[in-house]
């Protein structure tokens, strides 16, 4: 099932998110919900935060990058209860967008490597290096946990540009191709 996505300006986009248990009701459901919801928008990655739930869960498919990944790393994959342990390397620029911000790309610099521990679906634990594209994606999910946006890594100067275009997002004042939830407007 493809569920809104939450747009910029809501307030669950912006909490600090709750680890989970494998008791989390209807977790499996959830997983596949979030797969279809990034599938129908054409995203790489989703956070829970973004289909309004505060669970330190996100899911990725790098399918559109894989030119650029390296064979050994699986594409597409789920992060429970991630904890980046360490980013290294000296900091690349890439112009990210966000499905609770459409429409909006702007230049983001993140270190290219990245060290994360994780769970999967079957809540088995992983401690993984990441690099590239891969850990591109990675750090903009797990900022969702946190309660960060990309917008919030570029200077004033862009984000005081910007601020009429996150406005409109705010309204609901925009035409995504994709079901959204609107932080000014009333379900
Ligand atoms: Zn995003």
């Amino acid at each position: 099932m493809v569920l809104p996505v939450y747009g910029y300006g809501h307030p669950l986009l912006r909490k600090v998110s709750e680890e989970i248990t494998p008791e989390y009701p209807g977790l499996p459901e959830l997983i596949q919900n979030m797969f279809e919801t990034m599938k129908a928008s054409n995203g790489v990655g989703l956070a829970a935060p973004q289909i309004g739930l505060n669970i330190r869960l996100f899911v990725i498919d790098a399918a559109p990058y894989a030119d650029e990944i390296d064979k050994q790393y699986p594409l597409r994959g789920v992060f429970i209860n991630p904890e980046i342990i360490e980013e290294t390397g000296e900091p690349w620029t890439f112009e990210e967008g966000c499905l609770s911000i459409p429409d909006i790309h702007e230049d983001v610099e993140r270190p290219p490597v990245v060290r994360i521990r994780y769970q999967n679906e079957q809540f088995e634990h992983f401690d993984k290096v990441y690099d590239g594209m891969l850990a591109r994606i990675i750090q903009h999910e797990y900022d969702h946990l946190e309660g960060i946006m990309f917008v919030d890594h570029v200077s004033n100067l862009r984000r005081m540009v910007l601020r009429k275009r996150l406005g409109d997002i705010v309204q609901g004042r925009i035409t995504p191709g994709y079901k959204m939830k609107y932080a000014s407007v009333k379900r």
